[in-house]
């Protein structure tokens, strides 16, 4: 898979991670990876409080939706 960020700029990077929102392959570059400590909603997984915050992987047009 390649990350759709830089193939949306022309540019032809393979993707290490994918964004568990909408499922975007993203590069190095691109990927946001944000410890949490705890799911709030149940979406894309189910609710369930978690003891240990987790990573998640996310593009840049999901965190900024996540954050405004
Ligand atoms: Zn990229
Ligand atoms: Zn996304």
């Amino acid at each position: 898979m390649k990350c759709y960020i830089c193939a949306e700029q022309g540019k032809d990077t393979d993707a290490v991670a994918i964004c568990i929102v909408c499922g975007m392959g993203v590069c190095m570059d691109h990927a946001i990876r944000e410890e949490i400590e705890k799911w709030e909603g149940g979406y894309p997984f189910p609710a369930k409080k978690l003891k240990l915050s987790i990573p998640r992987i996310l593009c840049p047009p999901c965190y900024n939706a996540m954050k405004s």
